[in-house]
């Protein structure tokens, strides 16, 4: 399969680098030029748990410069900056291209509507974690799974055809009818626990520290989950929940990469997370105080860190 992938930091890296040792035909196209130079020179560095190594058949270019026409693309920028990745790729969506989004936050799909018909975007959400260690260099550590969908829910056949070339790649995939309900749920996880991490400047077991922190988080958790009832969505509470109280416990140490941003002066994505939460929650009439407040506060953290003030 022809596969281009849109946004190649951490997550892109990573697939493209799966992808194409499967060999698959890989592009990586980004606007991080140190990043794509590392590439060129050497190659891909992935570090995973079955080795660290160097993947050189696939090629990491500038939008601008990407002329082939791909089966698939893979659109793994941060939600804010979709829609200006997508204008600079329009000459590379053929008519048979499927587009898939794997991003956190809820308005992907919408974004990706600006440039291709609903019937050829493909949504969902992956649990596999990557970090950007420098240029040219992906790590992850762990397993995850990716939960995927038409876009319009109709099943076609390039919907098995992605779900087996990314399990064959070792990124566990399955087609998932319920793909909304996955959506809001890692919404909900994510609503909760990056921005508290965020406007504490901690990580995710301080809110261990005492029980308020467990608590607001759940209440967060109850406030988007009940908006996506209310948008006609099929959610499991106690999942998330229990997901919620587990991390809390267990990933020590864990920066969530929304906190991540803020520390190195770089947007976060709290729009697409409790921002678009609190605008789907004002469409239906729910309230969502805590949800609200927190999205307030990331933005005024996150005006301090991309505006610093001269003392
Ligand atoms: P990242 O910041 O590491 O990578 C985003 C890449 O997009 C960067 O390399 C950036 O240069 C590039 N980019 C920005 N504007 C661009 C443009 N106009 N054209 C081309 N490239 C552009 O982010 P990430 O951690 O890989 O996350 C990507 C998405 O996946 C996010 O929605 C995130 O929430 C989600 N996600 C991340 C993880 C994880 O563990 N990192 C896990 C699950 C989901």
């Amino acid at each position: 399969m022809k596969i281009a992938i849109l946004g190649a930091g951490a997550m892109g890296s990573l697939f493209g680098g799966l992808l194409a040792e499967t060999g698959e035909q890989v592009t990586l196209l980004d606007i991080n030029d140190a990043h794509l130079a590392v590439i060129a020179a050497h190659g891909l560095r992935l570090e995973t748990d079955t080795g660290d190594r160097h993947v050189r058949n696939l090629q990491a270019l500038r939008p601008s410069q990407a002329t082939q026409v791909p089966d698939l693309l893979i659109v793994f920028t941060k939600s804010m900056h979709t829609r200006a990745a997508l204008a600079s790729v329009r000459q590379l969506i053929g008519p048979s291209t499927y587009v898939l989004t794997l991003q956190n936050g809820l308005g992907n799909v919408e974004a990706l509507a600006s440039v291709v018909p609903q019937e050829r975007i493909l949504v969902g959400v992956t649990t596999w974690p990557a970090d950007l260690a420098g240029p040219g260099h992906v790590r992850s550590h762990g397993a995850g799974v990716i939960r995927m969908m038409t876009a319009d829910g109709v099943d076609r056949p390039m919907l098995e055809r992605v779900v087996c070339v990314l399990s064959d790649a070792g990124l566990r995939s399955q087609a998932d009818a319920n793909v909304w309900g996955a959506v809001w749920e890692k919404v909900a996880f994510n609503a909760a626990l990056n921005p508290l991490c965020t406007v504490l400047n901690r990580p995710v077991d301080a809110l261990g520290a005492v029980e308020d922190g467990p608590a607001l988080a759940l209440t967060i958790v109850e406030e988007v989950l009940a908006v996506a009832r209310a948008s006609g969505v099929n959610v499991d509470a106690i999942k998330v929940s229990e997901n919620v109280r587990h991390a809390i416990v267990a990933h020590r140490g864990h920066k969530p990469s929304m906190l991540q941003d803020v520390l190195a002066g770089r947007p976060t994505e709290i729009e697409s997370i409790n921002g678009a939460v609190v605008v789907a929650a004002r469409r239906h009439g729910v309230r969502v105080p805590h949800t609200e407040t927190l999205m307030q506060l990331v933005r005024l953290v996150q005006a301090q860190s991309t505006h610093p003030q001269t003392p």
